[in-house]
């Protein structure tokens, strides 16, 4: 299978020929290949979304937009099944995971088709003479870098609510996972989005993702990744004025009080640090329990831990592979010499006997009392490595959580009511989670956190606002 760039409502090959093989995580095996987009196509594609942001595009009524935005939800929901294989295939997740995913793209456009006719401006009274109000403009062209985690879910909130805003776009999918977004950009042209509306040229990060960046004909750049590169694509922005938001992962603890329902965090504890293998920006990377039932709790995470399986994304199990051989090394990385910094193993996964050889396969593993400044409590590591860590009072649990350079989700567990404002009050975090981590997909919820993780919000109605530009207009009128 050879992969074309979607551009101005059609494929089209890169430029130079060049072409990137699509590995299959599961097995090692190269099953497609991808455009090797250079500067010339991110020009095209640019180009043709930038015709397409003044075209009639610019002049369907809130309504109309709505409605097509609906259209684009109705064809990606029949499309599910077929975008959820795809996804799992590619970025090796189970599928059950990429149905998920698959459904929640389908809630991005439905949310936002139904935002569109509700995004006013304001009023501002000035006196008898003076009307003025605002007016919320499309930005233009936006520029969209997306990660290979979750690809449907992050084209989903950030394309999504772009074009509810009016703009037009321009995607740059992972190198690792850009099959599934190649085919939602045909679906939606079947729904029927203009031509050059959505665009999305696939290619190296270095090469197509940085002349994205550096283009000085966009008006927005949405990027989610790792800091390093989030920094040098800010750097690229900053050049030509381009605003950006950046989402850039996280080290999210999980605080469990001993008044918790423990019945009810563990498993969510569990899943926080699993699901995807632990390839989540999100990922509950740290658990944080009370002393006096540390050593019960870790017990029960222990046993939960050793029971999950790992293998084939096929296979549907607890876990699947990480995405690529580089990845699986960074995670094993993080877990060599444990014994001369006297960190224990408690618990470890295990590996599907089918588990293909070739496969990217990292089995979770819990590490118990890990000293707060350790790297592993520390740095994020995206893999499904839980760190365990013993607290005493609510004030040493406060300090511990916000102990790390980033601050983008927190998890509290206890059924003091009280404590629970206390805490969601004084954590440094994008979102805060009590009783409940993610709030089941949170389409809804802003998201995203300061420092280290990044720079603005995404998801929810806010996210609207970084992609208008807003525009004031004061009328002087005769009194009478
Ligand atoms: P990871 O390290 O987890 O692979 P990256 O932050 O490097 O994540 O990648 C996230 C996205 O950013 C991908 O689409 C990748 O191709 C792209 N990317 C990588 N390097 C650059 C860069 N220098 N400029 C713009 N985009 C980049």
């Amino acid at each position: 299978m050879e992969c074309r760039n979607w551009i101005d409502g059609q494929q089209l090959g890169a430029e130079g020929g060049g072409l990137l093989p699509v590995i299959d995580p599961s097995t090692g095996e190269t099953f497609a290949r991808l455009a090797q987009s250079s500067e010339v196509d991110i020009d095209w594609a640019v180009q043709a979304a930038r015709r397409a942001s003044q075209g009639p595009w610019s002049r369907l009524s809130a309504a109309q937009r709505s409605q097509l935005l609906l259209r684009c939800a109705r064809t990606l929901a029949d499309a599910r099944e077929e975008l959820a294989r795809l996804e799992s295939r590619d970025t090796g997740k189970p599928l059950r995971q990429a149905q998920s995913d698959a459904a929640a793209i389908v809630r991005y456009f439905e949310f936002y088709a139904g935002a569109v006719d509700k995004l006013h401006g304001q009023t501002i009274p000035l006196g008898w003479e003076m009307t003025a109000f605002t007016l919320r403009e499309p930005l233009g062209v936006t520029a969209h870098i997306i990660p290979w985690n979750y690809p449907l879910q992050i084209f989903g909130r950030s394309v999504a609510a772009s074009l509810a805003a009016g703009n037009t776009c321009v995607v740059k999918p992972a190198e690792d996972a850009s099959l599934s977004l190649l085919r939602v950009a045909e679906l939606l042209h079947e729904a029927g989005l203009p031509a050059g509306v959505l665009n999305i040229c696939t290619g190296l990060g270095k090469e197509a993702g940085q002349a994205l960046a550096a283009h000085t004909d966009i008006n927005h750049i949405s990027f989610t990744g790792s800091p390093d590169t989030g920094r040098q694509v800010a750097l690229q922005a900053a050049q030509n004025f381009v605003p950006v938001t950046l989402e850039l992962g996280g080290k999210s603890p999980q605080i469990v009080f001993s008044d918790a329902d423990l019945d009810a965090a563990l498993p969510v504890v569990v899943n926080a640090i699993v699901q995807n293998a632990g390839q989540t920006c999100s990922a509950g990377s740290r658990v944080l329990i009370q002393r006096a039932i540390y050593g019960d709790f870790t017990e029960r995470l222990a046993e939960a831990f050793k029971a999950l399986l790992t293998g084939a994304a096929s296979d549907n199990l607890d876990c699947g592979p990480l995405i690529s051989a580089q990845q699986q090394a960074r995670v094993r990385s993080y877990l060599e010499n444990l014994d001369q910094d006297g960190i224990v193993v408690l618990a470890k996964g295990k590996l599907d006997s089918k588990a293909p050889a070739g496969g990217f396969y990292q089995v979770p593993v819990l590490l118990d009392h890990v000293p707060v400044n350790h790297r592993l409590a520390q740095e994020e590591i995206f893999g499904p490595v839980l760190v365990a860590q013993p607290f005493g009072t609510e004030q040493e649990a406060i300090d511990m959580a916000n102990g790390t350079p980033y601050s983008l989700v927190a998890g509290v567990w206890t059924r003091d009511g009280a404590r629970q404002v206390r805490m969601a009050r004084q954590l440094r975090a994008g979102q805060v989670f009590v009783n409940n981590y993610g709030a089941a997909g949170g389409v809804e919820l802003p998201f995203g956190g300061t420092g280290q993780s990044g720079i603005g919000r995404e998801k929810g109605f806010e996210a609207l606002y970084a992609l208008t530009s807003l525009k004031t207009v004061a009328l002087r009128h005769a009194a009478s």
